[in-house]
């Protein structure tokens, strides 16, 4: 029941008219499952209370950053110290040292990275760092792979635009992606056959290893195999955009998962976010050391940031990475999102609902399939209907869900086994309604 008077609808009414849909970025318009977006009053572990002071346990930890969970004690210490040092300088600091040496450390593909402000400009820079270091115009990227709203990555790209139907935005003209070839994720042949056609114009290939942005799908290993091999032989990169997956798959990030199945595997670059920043604006890139040797001020491909390496944002990445680098954090953070997975799996087996679902470490997805989808074709054709009852059903239970059936799910340290026993009872309740 909404109350009378619903604060939310209120807020939502007053946004409509001085910003765009209400809303700064479009998914969290609800315009996909329809009924009114929820605002944050303030949030502390794994809850958010919204406008009208209703708590929902949130599996959206902001899209992914917030992997310890809303308000942990040491991270909110370490801003609250790096406020009172100062804001911003435009010159460099020590933390950001200290920042870059612990991503080094965690993902060891990388020699050197830099630190930016969003996942857009970090995969934007990474395509222009593999442009610059081979000379060659061309990429590949996936169906329903979203490396940021930058140009020539608006292409068929998933999240916000998939529900608006537009394959791609407009406001781009067609010359800007005339270089940007969109295949199909987990597709071997095709991938091959691009190759063979264009594999001695490709600068890169760009990919979420494990993709986040259509509900959760694994790059399968021998399709990742053949991208690493393709683009060796070629002399393309090889970028994991793990903006998703970065720190929160595993500490060594999704390409450590690849690794454990694919001796030997590294990625040439690596494009971060989320997670490194721990809720503040922080992205980063890197790569090898020849590649990132060819960044301003070192090279020639340009790339600046009048904020990056914010002073309070790397004390907020660095607390995170601090406490996510403790022994056992993933064991424990995985098996949280499995109990939650196999827990779903249970309510919706007796309701006889089709399901199934996914996760690594503190991220997850889940279907109203009988199995595991493999590319975005497949994932869009789930009821929408009956995808909006569950997403509905769940929200007015307190349990916050992404509010569209192409996103992923996020764990945090800060769930506990009620929370997770309260979602799934939730969802037995709701599974019966579908
Ligand atoms: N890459 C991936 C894989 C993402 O999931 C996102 C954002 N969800 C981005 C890039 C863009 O990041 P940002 O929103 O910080 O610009």
């Amino acid at each position: 029941m909404q109350p009378v008077t619903d604060r939310n609808l209120q807020l939502f009414e007053r946004a409509q008219n001085v910003i765009p849909g209400g809303v700064n970025s479009p998914v969290r318009a609800f315009k996909a499952v329809g009924g009114t977006p929820r605002f944050v009053s303030r949030a502390q572990g794994a809850y958010f209370w919204d406008a009208n002071n209703k708590r929902y346990i949130d599996y959206i930890g902001s899209w992914g950053p917030m992997i310890l969970g809303h308000g942990h004690p040491a991270v909110v210490q370490a801003v609250q110290e790096a406020v009172l040092e100062g804001f911003s300088y435009g010159a460099p600091t020590e933390r950001e040292v200290e920042l870059a040496e612990a991503i080094l450390q965690a993902v060891p593909s990388m020699d050197m990275v830099r630190l930016v402000s969003s996942g857009t400009e970090a995969s934007m820079s990474a395509i222009r760092v593999a442009r610059g270091a081979t000379n060659r115009p061309k990429f590949i990227k996936f169906e329903g792979c979203y490396h940021g709203h930058s140009d020539a990555l608006l292409v068929k790209a998933g999240s916000g635009l998939a529900t608006f139907g537009n394959p791609t935005s407009s406001g781009v003209p067609p010359e800007v992606v005339q270089h940007t070839l969109v295949l199909e994720y987990n597709n071997v042949a095709q991938l091959e056959e691009a190759f063979a056609l264009h594999g001695k114009e490709l600068a890169c290939l760009i990919i979420e290893p494990i993709a986040g942005n259509m509900n959760f799908v694994r790059a399968s290993v021998p399709f990742m195999k053949r991208c690493r091999e393709l683009c060796s032989e070629y002399g393309a990169l090889l970028v994991f955009d793990e903006v998703m997956t970065g720190l929160r798959v595993a500490l060594g990030s999704a390409q450590s998962v690849y690794a454990r199945s694919i001796p030997g595997f590294e990625p040439d670059m690596t494009v971060l976010g989320k997670v490194i920043g721990g809720g503040m604006p922080l992205a980063a890139f890197g790569g090898k050391r020849h590649l990132m040797q060819q960044l301003a001020p070192l090279g020639t491909v340009y790339q600046a940031g009048t904020l990056s390496g914010n002073p309070v944002a790397t004390a907020c990445g660095l607390a995170t990475l601090r406490e996510i680098s403790k022994p056992g954090f993933y064991e424990a953070l995985g098996q949280k999102s499995q109990a939650l997975i196999s827990g779903l799996q249970g309510a919706a087996d007796a309701a006889g609902v089709p399901f199934c679902g996914d996760s690594e470490g503190g991220m997850f997805g889940f279907f109203l399939f009988d199995s595991l989808p493999q590319n975005y074709a497949r994932v869009m054709q789930t009821d929408n209907q009956r995808f909006n009852t569950l997403f509905h059903g769940m929200l007015d239970r307190g349990v916050y869900f992404a509010p569209a059936l192409y996103e992923a799910g996020f764990m945090s340290a800060a769930h506990t086994e009620e929370d997770i026993a309260a979602t799934v009872a939730a969802a037995s309740e709701v599974f019966k309604l579908l």
